[in-house]
């Protein structure tokens, strides 16, 4: 059953609708709330008071931070539960799951981690009377752009560490998901300073004016491949670092002799998690001919079984494309495969008798490196699986695409472990996918990204290095 329960949380981020913009309900299309309108001269003011903000709050030292940090965890924490039903039909993922309550208390968890994570000088040299030290200071004014797919966690990832290392931000939502945000920022306010943490709730002329800011000393942009591309162009003007997050299509091999029944459950997880919508989701599957058909078996299985719904109805499992534009992608790529002649195994349709932008959990065999759906990141329920007969061709195909966020290798450990070696990717997982940890890093190479978020490195990455030398 689907219930829109009373959610103060949403009424004190909600403004009127006469001078809001309209958020739909990810699984309806009917309004849920408006956002505020803002602008380029927003990004000027709210960049500026960020600026004044500053040195107040780096003065305030690691300790006193974390403190706040903490307190804000805590925070988090007592208001999970409205915070995940606004994630929930915001952006569509079930409340239950790894869904949105599951967002929400990861909000708590990498706050937390961000607070507790020590960064220590570290000693570079000494002999003869020298001593050289590496400390981290703030970078300034950080910059937090952030996606549709994961929007209060991937907010969390860009904010608690910029504020640990002393930076005041100015975050922007995605356009389709500001209210995740907004009410993220409304609890993390409670604890702060003013001046210290802003939310410009704009367009992407917003991200842009954000990017090219001069004042702004660092920008952490987490979106699609072609964003980060022209952010990098816009860094030109401002010469801001960045930590680039971009998109991803994670390859996952199953080795020959590779146990289908045990594995199946969490591949099927490291693929359809968020209805696909997850930077490092599994995208593309290649199976081992041996165990092929079996693999594909099960994977179809479990994709019917799987219960699809609106985010608020507690039985849902999988929820719909968060966005009109989403949706096409999902529906385009399955149709071009199925002109290819791949076959649709179960699912390879629209659900509009759900709602407008559900589509079928979707299982695709008997395709190739070079369709549309296997080299391009389709971010949605869909999994092409493609056969293999050389654990040689699988991994370089695995490598052939420019994208190398992650990726997965399935079967005998040991083994497993050395084909991970040969794969390129930010993060090689081994008889799992998509398993994050706030204190391992995580980032991509080539198109992918740069820079580094997470536990220690993730710190030092909105920081500046300064060597000290007496
Ligand atoms: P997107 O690139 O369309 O938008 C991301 C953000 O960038 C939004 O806030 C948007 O308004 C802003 N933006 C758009 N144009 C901009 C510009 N010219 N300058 C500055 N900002 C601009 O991405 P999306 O559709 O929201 O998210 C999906 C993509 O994000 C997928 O490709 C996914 O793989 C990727 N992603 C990557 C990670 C990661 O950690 N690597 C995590 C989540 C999502």
């Amino acid at each position: 059953m689907t219930t829109t329960a009373e959610n103060a949380l949403l009424d004190a981020i909600t403004v009127a609708s006469e001078e809001g913009r309209a958020i739909p309900d990810a699984a309806t299309g009917e309004t849920m709330g408006y956002a505020p309108r803002h602008s380029v001269e927003d990004v000027d003011a709210a960049v500026a008071a960020a600026r004044r903000a500053q040195p107040a709050w780096a003065a305030l030292g690691h300790e006193r931070r974390s403190e706040v940090l903490r307190a804000i965890a805590a925070d988090v924490e007592s208001s999970a539960e409205e915070l995940a039903r606004i994630i929930a039909q915001e952006q569509g993922k079930p409340l239950g799951g790894m869904g949105a309550r599951f967002e929400a208390a990861g909000c708590a968890v990498w706050l937390r981690s961000a607070a507790d994570t020590p960064v220590e000088p570290e000693l570079l040299f000494e002999a003869e009377g020298t001593r050289s030290e590496l400390h981290y200071e703030p970078m300034g004014v950080v910059g937090a752009i952030s996606p549709w797919n994961w929007p209060a966690l991937i907010a969390t990832w860009q904010i608690a560490p910029a504020l640990r290392m002393g930076n005041t931000v100015v975050a922007k939502p995605s356009e389709y998901t500001p209210l995740s945000v907004l009410a993220l920022a409304e609890i993390i306010n409670r604890h702060l300073p003013e001046g210290v943490l802003h939310v410009v709730a704009g367009g992407r002329d917003v991200g842009a004016a954000i990017a090219a800011h001069p004042p702004v000393d660092q920008v952490m942009s987490t979106g699609s491949t072609a964003t980060g591309r022209k952010i990098v162009k816009a860094s030109s003007c401002n010469r801001a670092r960045l930590t680039l997050e971009l998109g991803g299509n994670d390859a996952g091999i199953i080795l020959p002799g590779a146990d289908v029944g045990q594995i199946a459950g969490a591949v099927f997880g490291g693929a359809f998690i968020n209805t696909g919508q997850t930077c490092a989701a599994l995208k593309r599957l290649y199976v081992h001919d041996s165990i092929y058909d079996e693999t594909v078996e099960a994977l179809a299985e479990l994709a019917a079984a799987a219960t699809v719904g609106p985010g608020l109805d507690e039985s849902s499992e999988m929820g719909p494309l968060t966005t009109d534009q989403q949706f096409g992608i999902v529906t385009d790529l399955v149709a071009d495969a199925k002109e290819r002649g791949a076959r649709i195994v179960v699912g390879g349709e629209p659900a509009p008798h759900i709602g407008p932008r559900f589509f079928q959990p979707t299982i695709v065999a008997d395709i190739s490196d070079g369709a549309p759906l296997v080299d391009t990141e389709q971010f949605g329920p869909v999994l092409p699986v493609i056969r293999y007969s050389s654990v040689d061709d699988a991994v370089d195909s695995a490598n052939r695409l420019g994208q190398a966020l992650g990726a997965s290798v399935w079967g005998d450990e040991e083994e497993a472990a050395k084909i991970a070696r040969r794969v390129e990717a930010g993060t090689v997982w081994i008889n799992q996918h998509g398993t994050l940890n706030p204190a391992v890093p995580f980032g991509g190479i080539k198109q992918s990204g740069y820079g580094l978020e997470f536990g220690s490195h993730g710190l030092k990455a909105v920081a500046h290095p300064k060597v000290i030398t007496r």
